[in-house]
């Protein structure tokens, strides 16, 4: 089934994105609407709708995402930050195909909201 969401469109090179870093199972690119001074976000090419939809199929997948959280966090230049899995919308999910925030730059409160 075709992935219609903005991040869908995004890797199919049909709408722009500030691209940070790409490998062939993920991208990472620059949150259009940014929380902190660094904000990314990490997305299989999979189009995975959300944390509680993937399966243990995805494990090796879901294991890279975080790896290259941390990694363009380091690129970007942060010791601290924090990664975030919205799932659902009642979690504040938005856009459903699975992303991982990369958020940093600023001190952040805990809890979120
Ligand atoms: P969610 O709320 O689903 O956890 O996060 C979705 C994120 O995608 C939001 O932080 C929102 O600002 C970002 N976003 C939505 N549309 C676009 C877009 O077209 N381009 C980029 N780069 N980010 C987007």
């Amino acid at each position: 089934m075709a992935d219609d969401t903005i991040f869908g469109k995004i890797l199919r090179g049909d709408i722009p994105c500030d691209e940070v870093y790409s490998d062939d199972r993920c991208l990472a690119f620059r949150d259009i609407a940014p929380q902190a001074p660094v904000h990314v976000l990490v997305i299989p090419r999979q189009p995975i709708e959300s944390l509680r939809s993937a399966g243990s199929g995805d494990e090796a997948l879901l294991g890279h995402l975080l790896l290259v959280a941390a990694r363009v966090a380091r690129q970007e230049g942060l010791e601290d930050f924090r990664t975030v899995i919205n799932s659902g919308a009642a979690a504040g999910q938005t856009v459903f195909h699975l992303h991982v925030h990369v958020i940093g730059g600023r001190p952040l409160d805990w809890p979120p909201g």
